[in-house]
């Protein structure tokens, strides 16, 4: 049975910033999961990221209790299921914070910041917590979907990171502090170098680390930018999966095919999907969504534009032109064989599946591909038989291509 040891370093690092973030030792900013962490630590802000709470409601499939309360009052069933699930969270007074980590419920904030970089819908979600709450709520606006991020794009960026301090010195009671800023940025980048190098592992033959995996050790990366606690965790976790490729150690030996994940997890089926690729002799090894939260353009001696810049280049953000590049490029480092993309009911933002890209990127590559249907936290939109039936069809034919070219 292959185990990652460091889960369980990964489980108490969780465990203490969700504690850190209810002491009302310091200020709470919330903030979107690839919004301007690094600014709103460098004022000394604990950073409270609602996506991960919506993950959390997926993966305990608790958003299914949640997702009504939020329909009631007025949201639509087909809108973010994050938002949906979170909100009705928040309404019920009931959340795994409290019952998981011991926390009296969502953290109080004291200012809100969103980055629109992923998606429009953060700017009314964020919204309705700042209505609640009576905080300021402000917000990044980059350009989107570029095939390339220009000079004066980052340069607007950069302005509008620029006006967010005024307000976060107010709220914070701390001046602005540039090596305050360049120093958390530091720590940014050197997590996210190392949580790139972790991802890479998997590049071997013998892959250390799934994608399912992945999503479960990426809360660090995520909720823990900027820190000394993410460069630590993701230290470890690397050393372990360097050991394993050292020792020819992967979470499937003698994996059929290799399969690229696109799209969002199905946080409620996480468990069940990974034992379905595993069991058809396929592994999953790479993926988009993991991959969002590497930032290797972040520079702290040029920290406005590299950090505009790493924010504004994500792939969520770019043209399909960019994306197919993207996709191409991954193909090849991580020896692909088929993608799969899940189609997100409730996240047309990260779902690339609509406008025909899947096969224009198969003309171009070669690479098979399989669209599935399902949610990231609504698991009514996901069938789960017909799933099985759809991947498991998809990788049988796989081998049969691959048994042809061999
Ligand atoms: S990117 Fe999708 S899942 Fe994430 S907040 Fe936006 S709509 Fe929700």
């Amino acid at each position: 049975m292959y185990k990652i040891n460091a889960t369980d370093l990964m489980k108490k690092t969780m465990g203490d910033y969700f504690l850190s973030l209810d002491t009302g030792a310091n200020k709470v900013a919330w903030c979107t999961s690839v919004g301007p962490a690094e600014l709103l630590r460098s004022f000394g802000f604990e950073v409270f990221f609602p996506e991960n709470h919506g993950a959390l409601l997926g993966a305990t499939r608790a958003a299914m209790d949640y997702i009504p309360e939020a329909i009631k009052c007025g949201y639509s069933g087909h809108v973010c299921s994050y938002t949906t699930a979170d909100i009705g969270s928040y309404l019920k007074k009931e959340s795994p914070l409290k019952s998981h980590y011991g926390m009296k419920g969502h953290p109080v904030p004291s200012i809100i910041v969103y980055n629109t970089n992923q998606c429009r819908e953060v700017q009314d979600w964020f919204n309705f917590f700042g209505n609640e709450y009576k905080v300021p709520v402000c917000g990044v606006h980059p350009p989107r979907h570029m095939d390339e991020v220009s000079d004066s794009e980052v340069e607007l960026v950069v302005q509008q990171f620029k006006d967010i301090i005024p307000l976060c010195e107010k709220v914070s009671g701390q001046k602005f502090d540039i090596d305050r800023y360049k120093e958390t940025l530091r720590l940014s980048k050197e997590a996210t170098l190392l949580w790139q190098k972790v991802l890479k592992t998997s590049t071997a033959a013998n892959a250390p680390l799934s994608f399912f995996d992945g999503t479960i050790h990426m809360g660090p990366i995520v909720v823990l930018r900027g820190t000394q606690k993410a460069k630590e965790y993701y230290t470890a976790l690397l050393s372990e999966l360097e050991d394993n490729l050292q020792n020819n150690k992967g979470f499937l030996p003698n994996a059929k095919t290799r399969i690229f994940w696109e799209g969002m997890p199905i946080w409620g089926k996480l468990r069940m999907m990974s034992d379905l690729f595993t069991s058809n002799g396929a592994a999953v090894v790479a993926s988009t969504y993991c991959s969002s939260w590497v930032f290797d353009k972040f520079d702290e001696n040029d920290p406005w534009n590299s950090a505009a810049r790493a924010y504004t280049e994500i792939f969520i953000n770019r043209s399909e032109k960019a994306k197919m590049k993207m996709l191409a490029d991954w193909f090849e480092e991580y020896s692909i064989d088929g993608i799969v993309y899940h189609d997100t009911k409730t996240c047309f933002n990260n779902s690339n599946a609509k406008f025909g890209m899947p096969q224009r990127l198969k003309d171009i590559t070669g690479v098979p591909f399989l669209v599935i249907e399902g949610d990231l936290c609504d698991l009514r939109f996901f069938s789960e038989g017909q799933s099985i039936t759809k991947i498991e069809t998809f990788l049988e034919q796989l081998e049969d291509v691959k048994a042809v070219r061999q």
